[in-house]
C-alpha cells in the first residue's frame, strides 16, 4: 500500500515568475496533468503552450507522459517547471540538457493539443500575423496578403526585428493601409469585420481582396457580381494589378510575390537610369590647382583623383595606396577543402 500514499511535492516555475507551491498529489498523476493544474489558464497562449514547458527534478528533465511514481519522484521533493529554450533545431524542442529518453518521448507520444485547422484559419483572419493580437485598426497588409496591426509591424521594422518570413517587407511602402468594415453588432464575437457590399464575414470562409490604391477590403463575390473597374466603396479606379488577395492559397501568394519582384525590378531599373544621367550630366569635380568647383563636363572629363597623387614624400606607393583600397590581389588559391590565408592576414 506504500505506493498509493500521496506525495507532498513543491512545484516552482522561476522562468514564468510564479511562486513556489506545496501540493499533495496522487502518485499516479501524470506530469502533464500536474502542469495543467499548476499553470493558470490565462497564462497559456499561442506562443506559450503546455509543450513549451517541462518538469525537472534536480536538473534532470522528466517526460510529460510519466506519472509521479514512474518518474521516481520522492516525497517532499522540489520540481521545477522550466521553459524550453528555442534551440538550433528550429522545432523549439531540444535544449541539449534533456536526456535522450525525453527527446524520443517527445516524438513517440502523440501531441494531445494538436492545433485545430479551423482555429488556425480563423486566427489568420482575425489576428495580426506578427503580434498574434486581435486585429484592431489601423491595420495594414503586405504585398503577399498577410494581415497586420500597423503598430507592431512598424515597430519591428524600425528595430530590425522582423522575422525572416516577413523579410519582403522592407519599408513603409510595403505596407498597404486597409479599411476593414466592422460588423455593427459583433462586439464579443471573434469575427469583427465584413464585406461592405455582400455582408460576408471576414473569417476565412470567403475570399477577400484589398484594392491597393484606396485600401478598401471587399469580398471576391462582391467584385465578381458587380463587374467594375472602380472601387465599390469609394469609386476610385483600379486595375487587375491593384488587387491583393488576403491570405491567399500558395499559388496566389506565389503570383503576388512574382508581381512584387517584377515591380521592384522595374523600379530599380528606372532608378539606375536616373543615376546614370546624373553622372554624365552634372557631376562636379574639385579643381586641383585652385580648389574651386568646376564642371567636369566643361573641361572634358577632369583628372581622376588618385590617393597616390597626395602621397607624402618617402612613403612606399603600394603601402600608402593600401590604406584606401583593399583591391590588392594575392597569388594564393582557395580550394574547396582548404581556405588558404596568408599568415597574418586574419
Ligand atoms: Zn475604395
Amino acid at each position: 500500500m506504500e505506493s498509493k500514499k500521496k506525495l507532498r511535492v513543491f512545484v516552482r516555475c522561476p522562468d514564468l515568475g510564479l511562486s513556489t507551491r506545496a501540493l499533495i498529489l496522487a502518485p499516479d498523476l501524470t506530469l502533464r496533468r500536474l502542469k495543467l493544474s499548476f499553470l493558470p489558464q490565462s497564462l497559456l497562449s499561442q506562443t506559450l503552450t503546455l509543450d513549451s514547458l517541462y518538469f525537472c527534478l534536480n536538473g534532470k528533465p522528466l517526460p510529460d507522459s510519466s506519472s509521479l511514481a514512474a518518474a521516481g519522484i520522492p516525497n517532499s521533493s522540489a520540481l521545477t517547471l522550466r521553459l524550453r529554450l528555442r534551440g538550433g533545431g528550429g522545432d523549439g524542442g531540444a535544449t541539449g540538457a534533456e536526456s535522450r529518453d525525453c527527446y524520443l518521448n517527445m516524438y513517440a507520444t502523440k501531441k494531445p493539443d494538436k492545433v485545430d485547422p479551423n482555429e488556425t484559419r480563423l486566427s489568420k483572419w482575425t489576428t495580426c500575423a506578427l503580434s498574434a493580437e486581435p486585429l484592431v485598426p489601423p491595420c495594414v497588409i503586405d504585398r503577399l496578403g498577410n494581415l497586420f496591426n500597423k503598430e507592431p509591424l512598424v515597430e519591428a521594422l524600425l528595430h530590425k526585428k522582423l522575422p525572416k518570413e516577413f523579410s519582403h517587407i522592407r519599408g513603409l511602402k510595403d505596407m498597404i493601409p486597409i479599411h476593414l468594415t466592422p460588423i455593427p453588432s459583433a462586439a464579443d464575437s471573434e469575427t469583427k469585420f465584413q464585406c461592405p457590399i455582400t455582408g460576408q464575414e471576414f473569417n476565412g470562409k470567403y475570399g477577400f481582396l484589398v484594392i491597393r490604391g484606396c485600401g478598401h477590403v471587399l469580398s471576391v463575390k462582391a467584385l465578381k457580381e458587380v463587374e467594375s473597374s472602380t472601387c465599390l466603396v469609394c469609386h476610385k479606379e483600379f486595375s487587375n494589378m491593384d488587387k491583393i488577395v488576403i491570405n491567399g492559397s500558395a499559388e496566389e501568394v506565389r503570383a503576388l510575390r512574382e508581381m512584387m519582384e517584377e515591380e521592384r525590378g522595374r523600379l530599380k531599373g528606372r532608378k539606375e537610369k536616373k543615376v546614370g544621367t546624373c553622372l554624365s550630366g552634372t557631376k562636379h569635380a574639385i579643381n586641383e590647382k585652385d580648389g574651386t568647383l568646376d564642371d567636369r563636363k566643361k573641361d572634358g572629363g577632369g583628372k581622376r583623383f588618385k590617393a597616390v597623387d597626395m602621397m607624402p614624400a618617402h612613403a612606399t606607393k603600394e603601402v600608402y595606396a593600401s590604406i584606401f583600397t583593399s583591391s590588392k590581389k594575392f597569388d594564393f588559391q582557395e580550394t574547396f577543402t582548404c581556405r588558404s590565408l596568408p599568415l597574418g592576414r586574419n
